[in-house]
């Protein structure tokens, strides 16, 4: 049980432990920054709950319950940008009923922070008083914005950043990924297992980091021979933006492909209203995750500028040792020929950056917007 998830050895240690004494928490709660897995330890912890095995990972329960084809199990995700009245009311109509197959019955609720206030009072009662078979597990990236009655009421598990060396054995064991890269990878993922996931298949694939940090070598300065002489690095750069981003576009086309199929195979009637609800439900989705990679793929790109003038800074200042990209040392030793106040600067102008993509101001235009500054900082040098 959870052998596959890495890190968050406390968080194991306690979900064992309450399943092997069946003293679980009829509401746990999983915080922390994303990326960290939660919602696939979430998701996993369902299986343990649900499974008479208890969550060996090997048998046809495990495999069904995964699968998300267990009557007992369920995942309630949005639908829109929020989680409404609407679906939980019908949860909560139902939480007498025994459960169909297993001991007890589990609803795992992603982005719980997503909850309408309507919908989070509605759920607040059935956490305070569930019947005994009722287990619910939240999940959030933002805890602040949640109903602080319903935090109060939940067993909160924090889910911490990995460490780099955490990181690093992921990266060698589930990615192959070892020596320089894999060390400059687990650095840059910044305690992130989705991040260094994410890197990891670039690294595999298509390697947008390469150009990218090509493109930045020739925005801040100190180019090298046979760096980037791309017109605009800027222009440039966004490109290999758009690249990633239409490359994940399509991964979530197919993905919805497969969803819908199978939502088709449940139902005998196609024109069934159940069914078209579920196809709906399903493009909805897809529509989600669409915006929500594009975001992350900014994310990622922006952060890796930000690695990079870090870098920069940090080699400027002679600490070269503290370098995230450290299987580029030399070309950031080359490069670094400014002040370490100029590459403080040019932090200072991405930090802005970072902030409106926060704020859901448009990436591209929170991108552009950052390279425009950096001209200023290389005019006023
Ligand atoms: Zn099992």
């Amino acid at each position: 049980m959870f052998e596959a998830l890495p890190g968050q050895d406390e968080a194991k240690d306690l979900f064992r432990r309450a399943l092997a004494a069946d003293d679980l928490s009829h509401a746990y709660l999983l915080a922390g920054p994303e990326g960290l897995g939660k919602v696939e330890y979430a998701r996993e912890l369902g299986v343990a709950m649900v499974a008479p095995c208890g969550g060996c990972g090997a048998c046809d329960d495990c495999a069904r319950a995964r699968r998300g084809a267990h009557p007992d199990l369920r995942v309630i995700e949005r639908e829109g940008d929020m989680i409404r009245l609407g679906q939980v009311a019908p949860i909560v109509a139902e939480l007498v009923l025994k459960p169909f197959v297993a001991a007890r019955r589990v609803w795992v609720l992603p982005e719980a922070e997503q909850l309408t206030p309507a919908a989070a009072n509605k759920l607040l009662k059935s956490i305070e008083e569930p019947p005994a078979h009722v287990h619910f597990v939240l999940v959030t990236d933002r805890i602040e914005r949640m109903l602080p009655t319903i935090v109060s009421r939940c067993q909160v598990i924090d889910f911490q950043p990995l460490s780099d060396a955490e990181v690093e054995a992921y990266l060698s064991d589930a990615h192959d990924l070892e020596g320089d890269e894999g060390r400059a990878l687990a650095r840059l993922a910044r305690g992130s297992v989705e991040r260094a996931a994410r890197f990891a298949a670039d690294a595999r694939g298509v390697r947008l980091r390469d150009e990218y940090l090509r493109h930045v070598a020739a925005l801040t300065g100190g180019t090298q021979p046979g760096a980037a002489t791309a017109k605009s690095p800027a222009a440039a750069f966004l490109g290999v933006l758009d690249r990633r981003v239409e490359l994940v576009a399509a991964e979530v086309a197919a993905d919805a492909e497969r969803r819908a199929a199978d939502v088709t195979a449940l139902f005998a009637d196609p024109d069934d209203r159940e069914c078209a609800r579920a196809l709906k439900a399903v493009g909805e989705r897809a529509k989600r995750e669409k915006t929500r990679h594009a975001r992350q793929a900014a994310a990622d790109a922006l952060d890796l500028v930000i690695a990079w003038l870090r870098d920069l800074w940090a080699t400027a200042a002679g600490a070269p040792d503290a370098v995230l990209n450290c299987d580029r040392a030399a070309e950031l030793a080359a490069a670094a020929v400014a002040r370490p106040e100029h590459y403080a600067r040019l932090l200072a102008a991405a930090a802005v950056a970072r902030k409106d993509l926060y704020l859901n101001v448009d990436q591209k235009l929170a991108l552009q917007a950052m390279f425009a500054r950096f001209e200023e900082v290389a005019r006023s040098a």
